[in-house]
């Protein structure tokens, strides 16, 4: 595999990254908000994740800039972060089809929302989170840049770290004693460790 090669695969996963979320977030628009809890915080660590999976990397893309942040490809990473895009993908295809109408893009209830703790979601509370780090490993794997390759750990990152105990704040608001349970059943995003 070569350098341009791994990059082209990588905007063909982010391709059907988007294509995976499309028909979900036209549904979602449908099904009426309980309670929205992330506000003007939630938007910016939006952004923040934004840029590093996308904005970044994009960038690097279309013009080869940062250059100075180049280092030598090597096939093996290549390949690796094939593996890791593709279990990204399916993951991510899955956890939306378990979470149905209670996703949101944004920390919201939906009217009627059910806690899902089946499935994918019996192993851990938030798999399509475990996605999103599957894919920006898959970045740095793929993208042999310093810059364009780690943006997507840092800007996922920040997301994730700030948000994930706003969630299961509101999980607890909403489901009370079954979200505290299902919290001691599971761990977070990596089976058995965290
Ligand atoms: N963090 C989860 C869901 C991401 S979508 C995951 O990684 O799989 C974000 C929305 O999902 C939140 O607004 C919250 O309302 C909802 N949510 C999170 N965990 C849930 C669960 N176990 N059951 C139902 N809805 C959930």
């Amino acid at each position: 595999m070569s350098r341009l090669v791994a990059e082209w695969i990588w905007l063909a996963g982010g391709a059907l990254w988007f294509a995976i979320r499309f028909p979900h977030q036209r549904r979602a628009r449908k099904i009426k908000v309980a309670r929205s809890v992330g506000g003007r915080r939630d938007q910016l660590l939006l952004a923040s994740s934004l840029t590093g999976l996308a904005i970044i990397p994009l960038f690097y893309f279309l013009t080869g800039q940062p250059r100075f942040a180049d280092y030598t490809f090597r096939p093996l990473w290549g390949w690796i972060g094939v593996v890791l895009l593709l279990a990204a993908l399916a993951l991510f295809y899955e956890t939306h089809r378990q979470l149905g109408r209670n996703w949101s893009v944004t920390l919201d209830t939906r009217k009627k929302h059910a806690l899902v703790d089946t499935g994918l979601y019996a192993h851990v509370r938030h798999p399509m989170y475990s996605a999103f780090w599957l894919l920006a490993f898959a970045q740095a794997a793929l993208l042999a840049n310093w810059v364009a390759g780690f943006s997507g750990i840092v800007g996922w990152g920040i997301l994730f770290f700030l948000r994930v105990g706003q969630e299961e704040e509101l999980m607890i608001e909403t489901f009370g004693d079954d979200y505290r349970d299902y919290m001691r059943r599971t761990k977070r995003v990596v089976p058995m460790i965290y």
